[in-house]
């Protein structure tokens, strides 16, 4: 059932700090998600709102011996499944993809002792993390730790994040901060995408 109190989002994942979505998916499963956001997005649901990741750079796999070949996330193939072989090939190539979504499980604030936790973001339950007693005590990102002033929509290490498998093609523009979107939609993008016909083409 549609919530029309929580809207989903879409946030892209830079390549320069994530240059694969293997390397961005297997640091969320270790330290969870921390997406820096220049302002709280007024639509979300903490709990609820969905953050869908965007990444363009993808993994083609190939087989040199019938010529198959495959843009997929974290698809590991030793043996060709048409012709048996195992002269496989992986190739980097760019295009924009939604590959994953995790829901948002709060709204992260760093604070200093000079700098405090905004009134309006306390009102909206942001919570303060400390520079000092938590983030220096964070394991490295890729994209560098949290710094002080900075707001970030977060989930932690035992929340799960869903690779959407296949991925769904997203058609726009590169673009900073976060785009309202409806989930959903991208839920049945990727059903219609049919995983045999996306897998092998
Ligand atoms: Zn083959």
């Amino acid at each position: 059932m549609k919530n029309e109190s929580s809207s989903d989002i879409l946030i892209y994942i830079g390549n320069q700090y994530n240059p694969t979505i293997d390397h961005f998916l297997e640091e969320a499963r270790n330290l969870g998600c921390s997406r820096h956001v220049y302002r709280y997005p007024k639509k979300i649901t903490i709990g609820k709102s969905r953050a869908f990741l965007i990444h363009d750079t993808k993994k083609v796999i190939g087989c040199r011996g019938c010529g198959l070949s495959t843009s997929d996330v974290g698809l590991e193939i030793k043996i060709c499944p048409k012709c048996g072989s195992t002269n496989i090939f992986t190739v980097m190539y760019t295009e924009p993809v939604i590959f994953a979504y995790y829901v948002i499980q709060a709204a992260e604030f760093i604070v200093d002792d000079n700098t405090k936790l905004p009134k309006d973001y306390e009102d909206k339950g942001v919570k303060p993390i400390h520079i000092d007693d938590v983030v220096k005590k964070e394991h490295l990102r890729g994209c560098g730790r949290r710094k002080v002033g900075n707001l970030y929509l977060v989930s932690y290490p035992n929340d799960p994040i869903v690779s959407l498998n296949p991925t769904v093609p997203y058609v726009g523009e590169h673009f900073r901060g976060i785009k309202y979107i409806e989930g959903e939609q991208i839920f049945n993008e990727s059903k219609t995408l049919k995983q045999t016909e996306a897998i092998w083409k």
